[in-house]
């Protein structure tokens, strides 16, 4: 398994509150030993993140399942955007597209956050605090 890089993450304290928050959230969902296995071992891909996400620990270094909409390649539909999940790498297409799977992978499966599988698209989505997210694409 190829080396994941460190885990960036950026705030800006008049937006995000003060940075100790993230290893809060990580300390209070993950355990401080594991909080701080994660701030030396990089498990987690680059990412951004707003202080406010308590989902972080729900993402893993997935790739995407599918090359297009799971459910719509199986039933021949078409969509517009695609999304991934960042807890499975199950691909959906986006809340503009008729289905609506990657929402409806969400509300099925709980797992709190998607990224967009589009070209040059860094952000992501919490469904759970509605937040948007920005992950740093790996080099
Ligand atoms: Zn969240
Ligand atoms: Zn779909
Ligand atoms: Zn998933």
């Amino acid at each position: 398994m190829e080396k994941l890089s460190k885990p960036r993450v950026v705030f800006d304290e008049k937006e995000n509150g003060p940075a100790h928050t993230w290893f809060d959230a990580l300390a209070r969902f993950s355990g401080l030993r594991e909080a701080l296995q994660r701030l030396d071992e990089c498990v987690l891909p680059n990412w951004d993140m707003k202080a406010e996400c308590t989902h972080i620990n729900a993402i893993r270094p997935v790739n995407p399942v599918t090359n297009g909409c799971q459910e719509c390649l199986a039933r021949g539909d078409d969509w517009v955007h695609l999304r991934m999940c960042m807890t499975c790498g199950h691909v959906g297409c986006c809340d503009s597209s008729k289905n609506k799977h990657a929402t409806n992978h969400f509300l099925h499966t709980k797992h709190p956050i998607i990224r967009s599988a589009e070209p040059g698209e860094p952000w992501g989505w919490c469904y759970v605090d509605e937040l948007q997210l920005e992950f740093e694409d790996a080099a």
